[in-house]
């Protein structure tokens, strides 16, 4: 007999409950990754996402192999492979954490019930969140839609003794539990074969003990100072986590209540203020999460329903003006640089691409969905929760979004966080193409169509009754 361990976005082996339990259970433990083309729906894993799961999937392989647990790579649907793994293995139990994305936890349930019909136990873990999205309610038991109020009511949980995360060790495995691995390496193909994503492997080193290091580096060195740095998008002043979180190369309860720790300690008023900062984008991660569980289909359609009235956008807007988009071909310095950080890096700085967001929906008029799409696809940190609240943010249309009439200004932004232009000499070409669009203009133009977008909601409101 044996357990059966299923990695998803927990590729790592300290603090990692389900791994924990499973070792603890003391059978020899087997652990899974399955590659499930169809997993996702309309998100199926974007390219630069694959290539750095590739990378951290091989990392993981080695350091389970050391404690003994052989890591098996499969591609095909989720339950069919658990299927075969049930007649391959004899199975006692199968252990996931679980991942809070509406799509996976429907799996969660389908997986549950064909092993229970087989008469194989299963053990779920909470992993993912800092609390479960169940917890973090309005008194009138609905989902917060505002962020200061949801993120004060997260901590008022997290600080209760119970409640507080509590951090695992990384397991050791018993010399009679352990396992030989098998698996021919020629399985092993995740990463897109786009010489493009060759690239992506000189910006970034995956694996738990490369995010262990980040972590540490950047407590040391950018932490104190992250409330003044975290603009600037020439400036290493932000942990650059983003991936390692996403695929729980580093638990975000570490992340927390490490920094929470610190927090404590320190007396340093503008140290403090830094470190509230860093754990408020945290919180922002959970309330995406929470987000995402209360909207389920936030990732196709905007949370204010007007947004998806044609009036929102620029009818038929040209092909053209998203490609150039892409490529970082607009004319516009800090846009373009920013594209093109994305392309040759996998990454984009924050500041940025609220930038780039903004004159996609705003000055070209393209719907957010579009730029969702090619962040996706060329994102290492891709995330569904995150990219959907980001975009629908900066579009103004999503919960606790910057107001409709908030319209970046590329040019004021440049000489606000990038004074001295060393981002834009870093990632801008010797030759700029003239501007697509004129800023101001197009920023009018916005204006104009927001404006009558409500009128046009207001005249629906008025026809369903909505205002009687
Ligand atoms: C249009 C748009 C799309 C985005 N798409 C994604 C995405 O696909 N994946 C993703 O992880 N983040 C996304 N973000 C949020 C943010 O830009 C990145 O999390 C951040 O730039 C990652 O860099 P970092 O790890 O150095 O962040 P840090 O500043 O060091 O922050 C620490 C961690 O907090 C979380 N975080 C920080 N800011 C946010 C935020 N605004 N929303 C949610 N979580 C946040 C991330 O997990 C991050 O690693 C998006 C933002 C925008 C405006």
């Amino acid at each position: 007999m044996r357990n059966l361990l299923w990695l998803r976005r927990d590729l790592r082996l300290a603090d990692n409950p389900a791994l924990s339990a499973a070792v603890a259970a003391g059978l020899p433990v087997v652990a899974v990754y399955i590659d499930d083309c169809n997993e996702g729906g309309p998100w199926p894993m974007g390219s630069a996402s694959r290539w750095y799961l590739q990378q951290s999937l091989l990392n993981l392989r080695s350091a389970l192999a050391a404690i003994g647990v052989p890591l098996e790579f499969h591609n095909g649907r989720v339950l069919n492979v658990m299927n075969q793994l049930t007649e391959e293995h004899e199975l006692s139990r199968v252990y996931w954490n679980r991942v809070v994305e509406p799509d996976q936890l429907n799996l969660d349930g389908q997986v549950r019930t064909m092993l229970f019909d087989r008469g194989i136990d299963t053990s779920v873990f909470a992993d993912d969140c800092l609390l479960n999205p169940e917890q973090v309610r309005k008194r009138d038991g609905t989902p917060y839609r505002v962020f200061t109020p949801f993120w004060r009511r997260a901590q008022e949980i997290l600080e209760t003794d119970v409640l507080q995360p509590r951090l695992l060790p990384r397991p050791e495995t018993a010399e009679d539990q352990r396992l030989a691995g098998t698996q021919q390496d020629t399985h092993w193909q995740i990463a897109p074969t786009a010489a493009w994503c060759n690239k992506l492997a000189q910006h970034w080193q995956a694996g738990e003990a490369a995010a262990s290091e980040r972590f540490e580096t950047f407590l040391q060195q950018a932490l104190p100072d992250y409330d003044r740095q975290r603009d600037l998008p020439a400036v290493e002043g932000t942990s650059g986590l983003s991936a390692a979180l996403h695929f729980g190369e580093i638990s975000v309860a570490r992340v927390y209540s490490r920094c929470r720790q610190i927090l404590l300690l320190e007396q340093d008023e503008s140290t403090r203020k830094s470190i509230r900062r860093f754990l408020a984008e945290i919180g922002w991660r959970e309330f995406a999460r929470h987000l995402l569980h209360a909207f389920p289909n936030s990732p196709q359609v905007s949370l204010d329903q007007r947004f998806e009235h044609a009036q929102a956008w620029e009818p038929d807007p040209d092909d053209r003006l998203l490609k150039a988009w892409q490529r970082g071909e607009t004319g516009i310095p800090l846009v373009d640089a920013g594209m093109r950080q994305l392309w040759a890096s996998g990454w984009m700085h924050n500041r940025v691409r609220m930038i780039t967001a903004s004159f996609l929906t705003k000055n070209l008029g393209i719907h957010w969905r579009e730029g969702a799409r090619w962040f996706w696809d060329t994102l290492v940190d891709a995330d569904l929760a995150s990219n959907t609240l980001g975009w629908q943010w900066v579009a103004g249309c999503g919960a606790d979004a910057a107001p409709y009439f908030r319209v970046f200004n590329p040019m004021l932004q440049a000489n606000k966080f990038d004074p001295e232009g060393h981002y834009l000499s870093r990632w801008l070409p010797e030759q700029q193409p003239l501007a697509l669009v004129d800023i101001r203009e197009s920023r009018e133009r916005a204006l104009r169509r927001y404006q009558s977008l409500g009128k046009a909601q207001h005249q629906a409101d008025l026809d369903s009754g909505v205002n009687r």
